[in-house]
């Protein structure tokens, strides 16, 4: 089972070197902007790695907006994010499910998600495979409850989409994770990477405040259990440092083999 961690984007390989970590993820630019990723001067080391790399789309991309001021430049960030992260070899680019403004709208705005893809499909596809990712929070959120995650892949389902399962934005988001691993892939059919995160929150608060694994509110057993229903790789965005995601993927690793 492979394990990582979300990292600073500065030394990538040198982060994952000191946490042990199999995989790791990080931004290609600062998350709260609207920024074209630049070339980075360690791809090659990147891609020659035997560390696993992820890639995580800015948070202000919202392709599932009903303004086309958000909308229209969240698809063309998406692409070029999708481009960028080809350079570095990355297995995938994970992406939020997205919100709408306006509960009406969100038939508009699972269309809008079927829109991305096909005009990525005219192009020739994204360069990175997409993993969408659910959220924690927002009562307009595509991805957030599994009714509208359903309906998210009704209108998406024909292209190839991955998921990535957040286990704190499981739990945050009113998601019991006990049986989630059947749940999504009833759903999805798949699912491509873990986000073993603990939450500081209650079930369903809606909060996504990430905490170490043997922190916080949920069972760490039942976030080690969601990794091994699931079979796939699992990375830590949790606080701490080096230190604290070290012991996260250790515990991880522990329970694992
Ligand atoms: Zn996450």
């Amino acid at each position: 089972m492979r394990i990582g961690a979300h990292v600073d984007p500065a030394e990538p390989l040198a982060e994952a070197a000191a946490r042990g970590a199999d995989l790791v993820q990080f931004f290609l630019t600062d998350p709260q902007a609207w920024a074209d990723p630049k070339d980075r001067p360690d791809a090659e080391a990147l891609i020659a790695s035997d560390v696993d790399v992820y890639i995580h789309a800015p948070y202000r991309i919202n392709v599932a907006s009903s303004n086309n001021r958000i909308r229209i430049p969240s698809r063309k960030l998406l692409f070029r994010h999708a481009a960028a992260a080809a350079k570095v070899g990355a297995k995938g680019l994970i992406v939020h499910g997205g919100h709408v403004e306006k509960a009406e709208g969100r038939d508009a705005g699972f269309d809008n998600w079927r829109k991305t893809f096909a005009f990525a499909a005219e192009e020739g596809g994204f360069a990175t495979p997409i993993l969408i990712e659910n959220t924690a929070g927002g009562d307009n959120a595509c991805a957030r409850r599994f009714d509208a995650l359903a309906r998210l892949w009704d209108a998406i389902g024909e292209y190839e989409v991955g998921f990535c399962l957040d286990t704190c934005h499981a739990h945050a988001g009113g998601e019991d994770l006990l049986d989630i691993v059947d749940r999504v892939k009833a759903i999805t059919g798949r699912i491509d990477l873990i986000h073993a995160n603990n939450s500081r929150d209650g079930f369903d608060s809606g909060r996504d405040r990430h905490d170490n694994l043997t922190a916080g509110e949920i069972d760490p057993e039942l976030i080690v259990s969601v990794i091994r229903s699931a079979g796939a790789p699992a990375l830590v965005e949790t606080p701490g440092g080096t230190e604290g995601q070290t012991a996260d993927i250790t515990y991880l690793r522990e329970r694992l083999a």
